[in-house]
């Protein structure tokens, strides 16, 4: 869909004139436990000359707090008279889980397993395809934002399917932040819009349960370069553009369980057989080392805490397309390792897998 033009955006059963701000209501992600529908609002910006729609969509998991302060600072600082093409943002998709302070569904359902969705299938699975089908088809370009998951924190940055040149270019827009290489895991937002060839990304920053001024602020500064480097913003001229940096991500696990302790910091460039942090057993006092094994970059890592055997801590990204590691895209073809952390061990014991 293209946005700015004469008729005006329509979304949601209204129509957004040209020129003009609106707060929708989508009904999609009411409530099941017997009241009555509760509307999710979505903010939309609709410019005065044709360009695309971008959708923000922000905290599917409840206690990702750092997306819903930066789509909120995005959409009031945007001037639909200024504007070519149009923004959706929806501040907080899972509206129920953030009230609880909880990533999930009441249902302790992950909604972002669920997508595209299904009409006729869970509670999750039908919130999933109202808001796939009545918001997220229209979009041109889709930016999911989160956070590191439970215990966990990610340094700010892109994952995206960059064999897919639509959204390699839109991933370019950002600048220089961090683009991680991922194909997405099977139900998540970003991969049902992806399979729809929707421009479509991933922004990771920083912790759940927080807010980080930091992180809110380089996000938010990444996407109006992308509004830029779309030709939806009327600047004077184009702020300077960093080139990106590719990587593709290999987690680091903690062979022994105990206390961990990080040597390391988000962001910090490791050589492969430097010491990333200690494990150390509380009774028998046995320490041992975690290890790189490759030359990389911390892109994310699990914050200080007890921790089994097996525990993912370091995240690790590995620069695509130099001489060592090939062609970029030859290394982008390598095996990937998702964030291992599906649905169901995310510190959620009660979590379990159920069929749709
Ligand atoms: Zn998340």
């Amino acid at each position: 869909m293209s946005a700015g033009t004469p008729g005006g955006l329509a979304l949601l059963g209204q129509t957004v004139p040209v020129g003009t701000s609106q707060r929708l209501i989508w009904e999609g992600g009411g409530t099941f436990d017997g009241g009555s529908a509760e509307g999710i609002p979505v903010f939309i910006v609709n410019g005065n000359a044709p360009g695309p729609l971008v959708c923000l969509t922000a905290a599917i998991h409840g206690d990702e707090l750092n997306g819903i302060e930066m789509v909120r600072r995005i959409m009031q600082d945007l001037d639909p008279a200024r504007l070519s093409g149009g923004v959706v943002g929806i501040p907080i998709v899972n509206l129920q889980g953030f009230r609880r302070g909880s990533r999930y569904l009441p249902d302790r359902r992950d909604l972002n397993r669920f997508f595209p969705g299904n009409p006729s299938g869970s509670a999750a699975s039908r919130i999933a395809h109202s808001l796939f089908t009545d918001v997220i088809r229209h979009c041109n370009g889709l930016i999911d934002i989160h956070t590191g998951s439970l215990n966990r924190t990610n340094l700010p940055q892109l994952r995206a399917d960059l064999r897919n040149e639509r959204v390699r270019q839109f991933a370019d827009g950002f600048g220089g932040l961090v683009v991680v290489q991922s194909p997405g895991v099977p139900g998540t937002l970003r991969r049902a819009a992806t399979d729809l060839n929707i421009a479509a990304v991933t922004l990771e920053a920083g912790e759940p349960g927080r807010l980080q001024s930091v992180e809110v602020r380089i996000g938010v500064d990444a996407i109006f370069r992308l509004f830029q480097q779309l030709g939806m913003l009327d600047r004077l001229r184009l702020l300077k553009q960093p080139k990106p940096v590719y990587y593709r991500s290999t987690w680091v696990r903690a062979d022994d369980g105990g206390i961990l302790f990080s040597l390391v910091r988000l962001g910090q460039v490791v050589s492969a057989g430097d010491i990333l942090g200690t494990v150390t057993d509380p009774i028998t006092n046995e320490q041992s080392l975690i290890y790189s094994p490759v030359r990389g970059r911390v892109v994310g890592m699990a914050l200080n805490q007890v921790v089994m055997p097996g525990f993912a801590t370091f995240n690790l990204g590995i620069e695509a397309g130099d001489a060592r590691n090939g062609s970029l895209m030859e290394s982008l073809e390598a095996p990937p390792d998702e964030e291992p952390e599906g649905s169901r061990d995310l510190g959620d014991p009660d979590e379990q897998e159920r069929p749709e």
